[in-house]
């Protein structure tokens, strides 16, 4: 694979965060970029100063939206090491989502390498506080300047770093979610599990209308018959019942979380009765007045695990364990956090330690 080339800007000033970081407002100094085209493949890998991006009008990507991302984290952690949770679950779901929009794949294991140097060079970007760690964004998009459908026939792909702090001003306070019966974000056989920026603008006007209500996100239904719950936004999500624990099944239009991919392993591993199946709102509103709702919470890189403590669908509103995180909520998010920052052993391989040697892939 081709070498990486060094563009680094000299650090002139020490780096000064501030103590409230918030989420994506921060980037670091310096960025991946990597080309594609039809006659080299992915080529010219370099790591430079992060600059403003010049393109032309005709731009595919802006016009005919072929653009994919993935959200990761590098943590610092209590022994001062850096590490990356699960990268090579994300670059394998970058591949995912690529095919999906005939956007070329790219070689997991040299993304992997490349990521390492990228997070190196930028190390002391990376907050000390737990709760705080690098969000990486990686992403790729449709570079030609054409008018026409078409996929392009040239792509970017970007890796962006930003100091982050907690997803939701909340915390890890309980957040409020209206169950959204107005507007669909995806539909099976559709771009539901393609983590594509279209997902995201088709759930704007929902999201925002929740918020004008005071609701802090909202929950999908499924797209055809609007029965089915399936995630919220940004995460995935999980009903604690009080025999077992329900996750949506991933049917196409839910989006494969990777936290969901771990709270499930934990879960089996804690000998918890986890079951991925299709449950109807309905079904939520019954065990709710048989009170046989412990908790419910969501999964995903961003907030890790979000407990949430109202939940709103048309005129019934559901207090969720008095408004209060639930215990498994916390058990899971304690856990994952302690492996992430270090304090808990890794025993399931999850960890990336950046100064290890060259990484393989299966
Ligand atoms: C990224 C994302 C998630 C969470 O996935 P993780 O891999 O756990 O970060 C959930 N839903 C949607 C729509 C997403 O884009």
């Amino acid at each position: 694979m081709e070498q990486i080339e060094y563009r680094i800007k000299e650090r002139t000033r020490k780096i000064q965060l501030p103590t409230n970081l918030g989420f994506g407002n921060i980037f670091t100094d310096h960025v991946l970029e990597m080309d594609y085209s039809k006659e080299k493949g992915w080529n010219n890998p370099v790591i430079k100063p992060l600059e403003n991006i010049a393109m032309h009008p005709a731009t595919m990507f802006i016009h005919y939206g072929q653009a994919i991302f993935e959200g990761l984290k590098a943590y610092k952690t209590v022994n001062g090491d850096v590490v990356i949770f699960r990268p090579e679950d994300h670059f394998k779901r970058l591949n995912i989502s690529a095919k999906r929009i005939c956007i070329p794949e790219i070689d997991v294991k040299f993304m992997i390498n490349a990521l390492k140097e990228l997070v190196n060079i930028e190390r002391d970007w990376i907050p000390e506080t737990q709760g705080e760690s690098l969000y990486i964004r990686p992403f790729i998009y449709g570079s030609d300047p054409f008018l026409g459908v078409n996929p392009a026939s040239s792509y970017k792909l970007i890796i962006l770093l930003s100091p982050v702090g907690a997803y939701y001003p909340e915390g890890f306070r309980p957040i409020k979610i209206l169950v959204q019966d107005e507007y669909v974000r995806s539909v099976r056989k559709g771009l539901g599990e393609c983590k594509t920026p279209a997902n995201y603008a088709a759930s704007l006007l929902a999201g925002h209308e929740a918020m004008q209500k005071g609701f802090t996100q909202v929950l999908w239904l499924d797209g055809v018959t609007q029965r089915y719950i399936e995630e919220v936004g940004t995460m995935n999500i999980f009903i604690n019942l009080k025999d077992e624990i329900v996750a949506p099944k991933l049917n196409g239009s839910i989006l494969p979380g990777i936290t969901r991919k771990t709270v499930i392993q934990l879960l089996k591993e804690w000998n918890m009765n986890i079951v991925e199946r299709d449950i109807t709102i309905n079904e939520v509103m019954e065990k709710y007045d048989s009170g046989d709702i412990l908790g419910i919470f969501g999964s995903g890189t961003a907030a890790v695990i979000s407990s949430i403590g109202w939940l709103t669908y048309k005129d019934k509103n559901m207090v969720i364990n008095k408004g209060e995180p639930g215990k498994l909520a916390i058990k899971l998010f304690d856990k994952i956090t302690s492996i992430q920052y270090g304090i808990q052993a890794d025993d399931h391989d999850w960890i990336l330690n950046i100064d290890n040697k060259e990484v393989e892939v299966n």
